[in-house]
């Protein structure tokens, strides 16, 4: 399912259990926020084809960290440049990265304008990420949580919305 964010930015939303995958269209570029479960392949196929867009076409795939559930569909955009932890510097200018290590070290979040993609940090509603699984910290996340708090954004596009 697609929800429009943004005049350039679309949430799209799965049946089965995954992440949200966000479509950023920036200066003609296509740029794509993780990939959801394996499962979802067909859907993400879907609403991709709904907005007129071929998995070629995504420029910049950006991976908020690597759980299963964020990367499953990372084999179909073959000819996007891949951005991690590691690259960051390799974002658009337009697009901030925050290191937030909590859920896992390898999260961020990313603050476009008066939108932040923030993975699994924070949840709609106060809700935030699990920290029990391989690489958690709960002192972490909640001072990563501190550090989101300081920034000045409108509109929260988290990485799972139920
Ligand atoms: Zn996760």
């Amino acid at each position: 399912m697609i929800n429009k964010v943004k005049q350039n930015v679309f949430q799209l939303n799965f049946q089965t259990f995954g992440s949200t995958v966000y479509l950023i269209k920036l200066n003609d570029k296509n740029i794509l926020i993780d990939t959801s479960s394996r499962e979802n392949e067909r859907e993400l196929l879907r609403d991709l084809n709904r907005l007129d867009i071929k998995p070629k076409d995504i420029a910049i795939l950006i991976l908020t960290h690597s759980h299963w559930d964020h990367v499953g569909n990372n084999h179909l955009f073959n000819n996007a440049k891949l951005i991690t932890n590691e690259d960051l510097e390799e974002l658009p200018r337009e697009l901030k990265p925050i290191q937030t290590p909590g859920h896992t070290q390898d999260s961020f979040c990313i603050l476009y304008g008066d939108v932040l993609f923030s993975g699994d940090t924070i949840f709609y509603e106060g809700g935030r990420g699990r920290t029990d699984l391989p690489g958690g910290s709960e002192e972490q996340i909640l001072e990563s949580m501190k550090e989101l708090k300081k920034l000045d954004y409108k509109i929260l596009c988290p990485g799972h919305v139920d």
